[in-house]
């Protein structure tokens, strides 16, 4: 097996309880037409404090939200993954960027009277900022989800749900956009959503897929207006070529990414392919499970080509 070697990465060189204040200098929705969701890609100049040039991609980055929760204690940090690359927006590595999508829900009680909006308070507090307006941020964090020191000796197969694109649009530019990048890894990047209009960076990633003929675009949409709904770990298992070949082999890297619920499933077609074995150690009795086993999963554990960012 090739286990892939990662570089020395930098963690919580701004801790939340100090934030500091970076500047939004982008703020653009990353859904084209219509989407019952909101998701904006937001920019935010860090330089001139220790987050400047020490965060990696894959990592993410704190936003400490103005104003006070419920309890009267100033309001908790929220995690948002970098969807820049390690280089940053400007190429120097002072502006980080996310893709936010706004928390936005019925509030959910046994009371019928009670029917009002949930506002989630860190999303849309980061999708109103304009550009100019200050943030409070803090960070890098995580040390797993990471590309591995020599890219050139791995394949790349990057799995996302929802927001869960954001590490991966960093990473995808990364390989394909520095200059000395691998030239000739194959990277399969599948991105499920629900609607067809909720897919972001869409347009990004398929003009990469015609410039870059190692960089393969899989799109998989759950509630299509015609045809059959699919997820992304079925698309993967009914997808024989190229999934299972590029799956089986020893110099591939697997990277999950978004909502929690998809890794069951990631878990389970690796078992169908008869590649678990790469990837993840899976608890006993696995094989035969239908629904997530919430105790189940706490066993699993992803091996040296697996990483998975889940939220
Ligand atoms: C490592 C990591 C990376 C992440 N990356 C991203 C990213 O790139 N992009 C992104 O958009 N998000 C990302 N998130 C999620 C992000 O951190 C926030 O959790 C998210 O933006 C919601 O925060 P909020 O403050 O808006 O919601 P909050 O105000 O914190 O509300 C969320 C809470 O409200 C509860 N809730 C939801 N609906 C209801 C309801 N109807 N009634 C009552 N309670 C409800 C939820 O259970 C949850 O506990 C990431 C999280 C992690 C851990």
């Amino acid at each position: 097996m090739s286990a892939p070697s990662f570089s020395d990465i930098q963690m919580h060189v701004v801790r939340p309880n100090q934030p500091v204040i970076g500047k939004v200098v982008e703020s653009t929705p990353c859904l084209k037409g219509r989407s019952a969701s909101y998701v904006r890609h937001v920019a935010i100049d860090v330089s001139g404090t220790p987050l400047a040039g020490s965060f990696c991609v894959g990592q993410s980055f704190g936003v400490i939200p103005p104003g006070q929760n419920e309890k009267g204690k100033p309001h908790a940090v929220r995690l948002y993954s970098i969807s820049s690359p390690s280089w940053g927006e400007d190429g120097n590595g002072n502006v980080l960027s996310t893709t936010c999508k706004r928390l936005i829900d019925e509030t959910s009680s046994d009371d019928p009277e009670e029917h009002g909006l949930f506002v989630g308070v860190c999303s849309n507090y980061l999708c109103d900022c304009k550009v100019g307006d200050e943030v409070l941020v803090s960070g890098p964090a995580g040390k797993r989800f990471l590309l591995p020191e020599d890219p050139a000796k791995h394949d790349y197969v990057f799995v996302a749900t929802g927001t869960g694109i954001a590490p991966f649009r960093g990473m995808v530019m990364e390989l394909l956009e520095h200059p000395d990048g691998p030239k000739d890894c194959q990277i399969h990047l599948v991105v499920g959503v629900p609607y067809g209009t909720d897919l972001m960076y869409d347009d990004w990633f398929r003009k990469m897929e015609e410039d870059h003929p190692g960089f393969h675009y899989h799109t998989v949409i759950s509630r299509p207006e015609v045809g059959r709904r699919m997820y992304v770990d079925q698309y993967i298992v009914e997808t024989v070529e190229p999934f299972h070949e590029v799956l089986a082999a020893d110099r591939t890297l697997l990277y999950v990414c978004g909502i929690e619920g998809m890794q069951f499933g990631i878990y389970k077609l690796l078992e169908t392919l008869g590649v678990s074995g790469g990837y993840v150690t899976l608890p006993e009795g696995m094989e035969s499970m239908v629904d997530c086993d919430h105790a189940a999963m706490k066993k699993v554990r992803p091996g040296d080509r697996c990483m998975v960012e889940v939220y």
